[in-house]
């Protein structure tokens, strides 16, 4: 990775990947209080279409059928987010997908998944994630008591009664298993969620997500989340059945050198770059940094005027990439820094100083490597392998 110093501009020249996270709506019919979309201070959504439209895909398609060749791109990954995706009628969801993947399809290995909260999920819906490939995720928290803690709808009531419901049809009728995200709570029970997870809900693919805070805004216990990390491998390993959970899996790839998608895919690697589209068709950097100060003042560069070769090389987007893509100076006599790359950029982030941080969840993850490396090294895998990639 880069260092805090760098600053050369992001060339992208061995781009191969292109992810996209389309906002095809900009509504949600719940108010989780943690929502970096809605409830972080971040109000451009009022000005944007509800949902979007039909001509706005059309020309994002032309737009990134046009990249692909230029680019000589050999994949891109369209999640499908909002707000809820849900929302909008399964007619233009059903045509959005087909405008997707009729033109994208032929010209680079496409793929596409739908982020949602399940709670609107009825088989004409499984019916359309059917018909066009769509990996669906759902964001549950775990137990009710942990997803009513933070995700409730508009009216302060719980929404986990939907959402299990959502995700039981999808795990009966989807072609392929449902996966499920979950925010991590300082002060969750890591045990009872997994086993609500694994043995309640029979889910087998997982992710835990950080809470999108920074050093503007956390005054939590790092180690904390970093405990829940490592009672959450303890259990995995010890399974009687393979699970997945992404954010381990993640680590543990990077470790073994197959990739470094640990806070976002590819974000050290210049063969991937990832995008955001807008319901009305703006296009700009990672929008997870929209919780941070530095997100204020980015105006999304509009699809009608400008190409997404363009775009790229605006010079507010290539301070985005450049952050993403540079490690802290406070990191540099770190050992996990190739593997951490100081943790996912919004959580780096202070207004005094810009990125120039650790992540804000550096104790905690800290000792949640040290607890895998330990584990794996005691379960007689060769030092010299695990520690390749260890600076
Ligand atoms: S369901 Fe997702 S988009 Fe809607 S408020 Fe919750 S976190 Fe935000
Ligand atoms: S563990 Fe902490 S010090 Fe090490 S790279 Fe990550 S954020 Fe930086």
């Amino acid at each position: 990775m880069l260092t805090a110093t760098d600053r050369r501009a992001v060339s992208f020249r061995k781009l191969r990947t292109l992810e996209v996270v389309l906002k095809v709506t900009e509504r949600c019919n719940l108010d989780c209080d943690y929502c970096y979309f809605f409830n972080a201070g971040d109000d451009s959504y009022k000005n944007h279409a509800a949902f979007i439209s039909k001509d706005t895909v059309a020309l994002l398609v032309r737009r990134l059928t046009e990249f692909s060749k230029e680019r000589k791109l050999e994949r891109i990954a369209i999640h499908l987010h909002g707000g809820e995706p849900l929302l909008m009628s399964k007619a233009q969801l059903d045509s959005i997908c087909d405008e997707i993947r009729s033109n994208l399809a032929p010209v680079v290995d496409l793929s596409i998944t739908i982020q949602t909260n399940g709670m609107l999920i009825d088989l004409e819906w499984i019916e359309v994630f059917n018909r066009h490939g769509v990996a669906v995720g759902i964001s549950l928290d775990g137990t009710q008591e942990d997803n009513d803690a933070h995700r409730l709808d508009h009216r302060g009531r719980s929404s986990y009664q939907a959402t299990v419901r959502g995700l039981e049809l999808c795990q009966r009728h989807l072609s392929q298993p449902p996966g499920v995200l979950a925010v991590i709570a300082e002060n969750s029970d890591p045990k009872a969620i997994y086993e609500h997870f694994r043995h309640d809900l029979g889910l087998g693919r997982l992710d835990f997500l950080l809470p999108d805070l920074n050093h503007d805004n956390f005054d939590g216990d790092a180690e904390a989340y970093g405990e829940f990390l490592v009672q959450i491998f303890d259990m995995m390993v010890n399974d009687e059945e393979p699970v997945s959970v992404r954010i381990i899996d993640h680590f543990l790839a990077s470790i073994y050198g197959y990739g470094n998608f640990l806070f976002g895919a590819g974000r050290g690697d210049p063969e991937y770059l990832l995008i955001t589209v807008s319901s009305d068709g703006g296009v700009g950097p990672d929008d997870t940094l929209r919780s941070t100060k530095f997100w204020s003042g980015y105006e999304y560069r509009d699809l009608r005027s400008y190409r997404i070769e363009e775009i790229i090389h605006d010079p507010l987007f290539q301070e985005f990439e450049l952050a993403k893509k540079t490690t802290a100076s406070a990191c540099s006599g770190c050992c996990w820094r190739n593997v951490c790359g100081s943790g996912q950029p919004v959580h780096r982030y202070a207004t005094r100083n810009g990125f120039d941080n650790p992540t804000v969840y550096c104790k905690g993850l800290d000792g949640f490597y040290t607890h895998v490396l330990r584990y794996l090294a005691l379960h007689g895998e060769p030092l010299e392998k695990i520690s390749a990639n260890l600076v």
